[in-house]
């Protein structure tokens, strides 16, 4: 902690949010550390680049010890909770799991910083997950419903958040942020095979692409806009809930067709490179109809996301395409470019 400079700490740093955040408040000129939890094989590169600047602890959110350390050595203003199991699709098959770093871990944090750093924020990421099969336009008020084992962790640590904010007094805020996607999304989200495989086609190496119901709908915004309205939530003068939202919806189908037209390719000849697999592998339970509602975001904190649908498919594809040597713009004018018979299944 330095005198006169705000510290923060944030759990999930090498995540998708995480690694945005952290640049985001290096740009403020905060102090920032990150919570990381041992891997065998160190997973830094979402924040390679900011490594220099930076602190990190060793700590993982089903280990309280590790986390009271990582909140008494950074002396904390702040502390973003964006760890977790967060991938839907696993949560049915490690539920246990889920729970214990989804749920339990955002418990741990907040009872970290009861005993140890009483005055600092803290930021929980909850999900457009817990309100599941609850009507669109979801908003604050809206009753959960959770879908997923992944959504009903989520119910959990939001009202232990809840809790300590009316129980102690603490500032504690959650973020109900909707569907979030970028280059830094984990490979196994729809939008990021979608992605990978667009910027395929656009080398010349396409492959098959297996997608489960191209009809499910979501609320998808670019996490950069996201993670600016998580700091929003903090500045506010008091704890609170949020919704982040785009308030549109948009089919599997759509990002599909968007990536297509971004490698310049006619989507009627994609089909053969497309499979899907509707009422195979799907999830014991699905959410249907997630839209939100982003005005009291709006309103009291001054916050819209400012980035386009197209924009954000056009970014997730160049950047996939750079990451495989590609050059965008020398490809995307609608030349065919399915002379070579690459075949390889993608994960399910
Ligand atoms: P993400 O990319 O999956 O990042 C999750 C982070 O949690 C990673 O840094 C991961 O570390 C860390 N983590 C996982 N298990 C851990 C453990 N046992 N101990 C310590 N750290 C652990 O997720 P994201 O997309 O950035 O999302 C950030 C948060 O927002 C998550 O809580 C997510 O559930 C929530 N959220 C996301 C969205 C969205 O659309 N992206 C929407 C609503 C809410 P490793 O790098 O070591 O795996």
């Amino acid at each position: 902690m330095t005198a006169g400079v705000t510290t923060a700490l944030v759990f999930g740093i090498t995540g998708q949010d995480g690694s945005y955040l952290a640049e985001q408040l290096l740009e403020k000129g905060y102090e920032v550390h990150g919570a990381v939890r041992r891997l065998s094989v160190p997973n830094l590169s979402n924040i390679r680049r900011i490594l220099p600047h930076i602190t990190l602890h060793d700590c993982d959110l089903t280990d309280q010890t590790s986390i009271d350390q990582a909140v008494k050595e950074s002396e904390p203003d702040e502390v973003y909770n964006l760890a977790a199991q967060s991938f839907v699709g696993v949560s049915f098959t490690q539920p246990a799991h889920t729970a214990e770093v989804t749920g339990l871990g955002a418990l741990r944090v907040l009872e970290a910083v009861r005993r140890f750093a009483e005055d600092a924020r803290v930021y929980q990421a909850s999900s457009s997950e817990m309100f599941g099969s609850a009507p669109a336009p979801q908003h604050e008020s809206t009753a959960f419903h959770p879908r997923s084992p992944y959504g009903a962790a989520k119910v959990f640590a939001h009202h232990s958040a809840v809790l300590y904010r009316e129980a102690y007094g603490m500032f504690v805020s959650c973020g109900i942020l909707f569907n979030h996607e970028s280059p830094r999304r984990g490979e196994e989200f729809v939008t990021r095979k979608i992605s990978k495989w667009a910027a395929s086609l656009m080398v010349g190496r396409p492959y098959v692409l297996e997608l489960g119901d191209t009809g499910s709908r979501r609320d998808w915004g670019f996490a950069p806009d996201y993670t600016d309205l998580a700091w929003r939530i903090m500045q506010h003068d008091r704890g609170d809930d949020f919704v982040g939202a785009t308030g549109v919806q948009h089919s599997v189908e759509d990002f599909l067709v968007e990536a297509l037209r971004v490698a310049g390719t006619n989507p009627v000849s994609v089909q053969e490179w497309v499979r899907t697999r509707v009422g195979t592998n799907m999830r014991p339970a699905d959410v249907t109809d997630l839209r939100g509602d982003a005005m009291k975001a709006k309103l009291v904190l001054g916050w819209e996301p400012r980035t386009s649908f197209p924009d954000l498919v056009r970014v997730m594809v160049h950047s996939d395409l750079a990451a495989i040597g590609g050059v965008a713009s020398a490809l995307s004018d609608g030349r065919p470019i399915f002379g070579a018979a690459v075949v390889s299944g993608t994960k399910g």
